[in-house]
């Protein structure tokens, strides 16, 4: 059996928009038939999670709406109903990551927002789940040093600079974010990235597909051990690598996606590993394809960890 965190309030109402919201409810929807999954709530994140990881004006500024322009950073338009929807999604992160201490496996229906700094938001990315789960389970003791495995189609510029601060946070980022050809769905002011001794990343030229994918993942993962065996591992099972994403100049289809995950979960499971997951970005049109790919996360859960009702 594995609990994956999600709430109807996770999709923040912001009307039309590039990031489909509702994609968190179509999985959970999609989730149905699997009876080794259990969809259970979580419980809001508190303005202390966020207070270890976010600067207080930042924090307030999503709260309240003002300054605008700081609630408004990761592009997003502000309205009260934000503040709530942004505690649920790092509240389902938080539950997900100390889950995975229990049972060696969660996930949240959540995005993992890796664009999220510490005093503003980007690229969609409200505050930093990934470091605020982190942080909360080191609040409470749990761990002491966590690892984030992120494989979404963008480079983790947020989680890198949250990173500067936490030497016992070790954040890899495989991306396909080479936007020199694709400028028009440039969404982040990141083509180039300075490595730091524990954030490392590796780019995938356009055009890259399965081969190119994993052979960054054995390096990724090498890259991770070698920093220290993490407590901890939060992976970021991005959607939009997929080849149909308009963002994407990878070569990427569905199995290639459920491969990655497949080597992913086989390596966390080898090397005795807890992990949690979350969904980051998917922008396919026909949001059924998004949906495919994180139902994929999962039927590779099962193959690795052979779940149970
Ligand atoms: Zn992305």
């Amino acid at each position: 059996m594995i609990t994956a965190y999600h709430d109807p309030g996770f999709a923040a109402p912001i009307g039309a928009h590039v990031m489909p919201m509702r994609k968190f409810q179509l999985v959970a929807d999609g989730l149905a038939g699997r009876d080794w999954v259990r969809v259970e709530r979580p419980p809001p994140a508190t303005p202390a999670d966020l207070g270890r990881v976010h600067s207080a004006a930042y924090v307030e500024a999503v709260r309240s709406g003002e300054p605008r322009a700081l609630a408004e950073s990761q592009k997003f338009p502000w309205s009260p109903a934000l503040w709530p929807s942004v505690l649920l999604t790092n509240g389902g992160a938080i539950a997900a990551a100390a889950r995975a201490l229990d049972d060696g496996l969660a996930a949240a229906l959540a995005s993992g927002f890796h664009h999220s700094h510490a005093d503003h938001g980007e690229g969609f990315c409200t505050f930093n789940g990934l470091v605020v789960a982190a942080e909360s389970l080191r609040a409470a003791g749990r761990v002491r040093t966590v690892a984030v495995l992120d494989v979404d189609l963008h480079y983790g510029n947020g989680t890198a600079s949250l990173c500067a601060t936490r030497p016992w946070l070790f954040n890899c980022s495989i991306y396909g974010n080479d936007y020199w050809q694709n400028k028009p769905y440039r969404d982040v002011e990141n083509v180039q990235h300075t490595d730091g001794p524990n954030h490392v990343s590796f780019a995938l030229p356009n055009g890259s597909g399965r081969e190119a994918l994993l052979a960054a993942l054995e390096r990724g993962t090498a890259a991770i051990l070698a920093y220290g065996r993490p407590d901890l591992v939060l992976y970021q099972a991005g959607a939009d690598p997929y080849r149909e994403d308009p963002y994407s100049p990878l070569d990427l289809d569905l199995d290639d996606l459920r491969e990655r995950d497949r080597l992913v979960f086989a390596w966390a499971r080898q090397a005795r590993l807890p992990i949690a997951w979350v969904l980051a970005g998917g922008y396919t049109p026909d949001v059924s394809k998004v949906v495919d790919v994180h139902i994929g996360t999962f039927d590779a859960a099962k193959a690795v960890y052979g779940l149970e009702p």
